[in-house]
C-alpha cells in the first residue's frame, strides 16, 4: 500500500489561535470557562477541553450573570455580544480574524443601504454570526443556484454579496458567476471569502486525487471544510471517506486497492492523522508513506490579550 499524505495537515492558524486563546484562558482563570459554540468543529479538540471543565453552551440564558465566556473561532452576531454585557459576563472573542474580515465587509455593505447575498450553509454557526452583522431586511443567505433564482431583487439594483470561508471553491465561483449575470451591478470582495486554508486544503485533495485509488479525510461531522474535502475527492471520481478518528476507519475498503491517500480539516490535530497512517500501516505491513512540502508551515495569527 501507497500511503500519500496531503499537504496541509494540523491546524490552520486561525483555529491554532482559537485553541490557545481557550487554553490561556484555562491557565490564567481557571474554571468555571464557558465557550460560546464549540470552539471549533473538532470532537477531540471539544471532548478534550470537556475533560478540563470548559463548559461549552449554545445558549447564552444558561451562563452565570458576571461568568468568563470565549466566542468561537465561528464568529457571533452583535446580538450575542449584546446578550453578554446584559449579563456584565467577561468576554473574550476568538473569532477567526478572517471571519472578522467577512463581518466588516457585511456591516460596510448593510450601512450603504445595499442589499447583501450572503453565500453560505443556512444554519452553520459562522453563517449565524456574519448574517448578523446585516440588516435583517437587507439580507438574503442563498447555499446553491436555485435559491439565487428565487431572489426578487431587481435586476437593475445595486447588490453585494460576501460569503462563508470554508465553502467549495469551484461552487463558490459559479454561484457568484450566476449572481454577477442576475446583478450586473455586483459588487463583493476581489474574488470570495474563501479563507487561504480552505483553499490549500482543497487544492491538496485535487493532487491525492491524481494519485491514489481511495481517499480519507480525517474530520468531524460538523466541520464544514472537511465535509468540503470528502466531496472534492468524489466530484473527482475517487471514493472518498470522512472519519473522525481511526477507530472509525473501517479498513475492508481499502481491501484490493494500492494507493491511498489521507488529509484531514483545518480543525483535525496531527495526530489524530497519524493514528490514521499507523491503523493502515499494520493491515498493510509494507505500506510505504510519500509526504509534501506543507505551504502553510510559517502562516500564524497575532493573538489577543487574554
Ligand atoms: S478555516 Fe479559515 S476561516 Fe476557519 S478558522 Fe481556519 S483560517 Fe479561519
Amino acid at each position: 500500500m501507497q500511503i500519500f499524505l496531503a499537504r496541509t495537515q494540523g491546524f490552520c492558524a486561525g483555529v491554532a489561535r482559537a485553541i490557545d486563546i481557550v487554553e490561556q484562558a484555562l491557565a490564567k482563570y481557571g474554571t468555571p470557562l464557558y465557550v460560546y459554540h464549540e470552539i471549533v468543529h473538532n470532537t477531540a479538540v471539544v471532548d478534550g477541553l470537556k475533560a478540563r471543565g470548559v463548559i461549552f453552551v449554545d445558549d447564552l440564558s444558561v451562563v452565570p450573570y458576571k461568568a468568563r465566556l470565549i466566542f468561537s473561532a465561528h464568529g457571533i452576531s452583535p446580538d450575542i455580544v449584546s446578550q453578554a454585557a446584559a449579563k456584565q459576563l467577561k468576554t473574550i472573542d476568538a473569532t477567526c480574524p478572517l471571519v472578522t474580515k467577512v463581518h466588516e465587509q457585511a456591516v460596510r455593505f448593510s450601512d450603504e443601504g445595499l442589499d447583501v447575498v450572503l453565500i453560505g450553509h443556512k444554519g452553520h454557526e459562522e453563517v449565524v454570526g456574519t448574517a448578523g452583522h446585516v440588516l435583517p431586511s437587507r439580507l438574503h443567505i442563498v447555499q446553491n443556484a436555485a435559491d439565487i433564482e428565487r431572489l426578487t431583487i431587481p435586476a437593475h439594483q445595486m447588490v453585494a454579496f460576501i460569503t462563508q470561508t470554508t465553502l467549495s471553491i469551484d461552487e463558490t465561483r459559479e454561484l457568484i458567476l450566476k449572481l454577477r449575470a442576475r446583478f450586473p451591478r455586483l459588487t463583493g470582495p476581489l474574488k470570495d471569502n474563501i479563507c487561504y486554508a480552505t483553499q490549500n486544503r482543497q487544492d491538496a485533495v485535487k493532487e491525492l486525487a491524481t494519485l491514489c485509488e481511495f481517499i480519507i479525510i480525517c474530520g468531524s461531522p460538523k466541520s464544514s471544510n472537511s465535509n468540503r474535502l470528502r466531496e472534492k475527492g468524489e466530484q473527482l471520481n475517487v471514493k472518498s471517506i470522512i472519519v473522525d478518528n481511526a477507530a472509525e476507519l473501517d479498513l475492508a475498503l481499502l481491501q484490493g486497492k494500492n494507493t491511498v491517500g489521507i488529509s484531514s480539516g483545518a480543525s483535525v490535530p496531527r495526530h489524530l492523522v497519524d493514528d490514521i497512517v499507523q491503523k493502515i500501516q499494520q493491515a498493510f505491513p509494507h505500506s510505504t508513506i510519500t509526504t509534501f512540502d506543507n505551504p502553510e508551515k510559517n502562516v500564524i495569527f497575532p493573538r489577543p490579550t487574554i
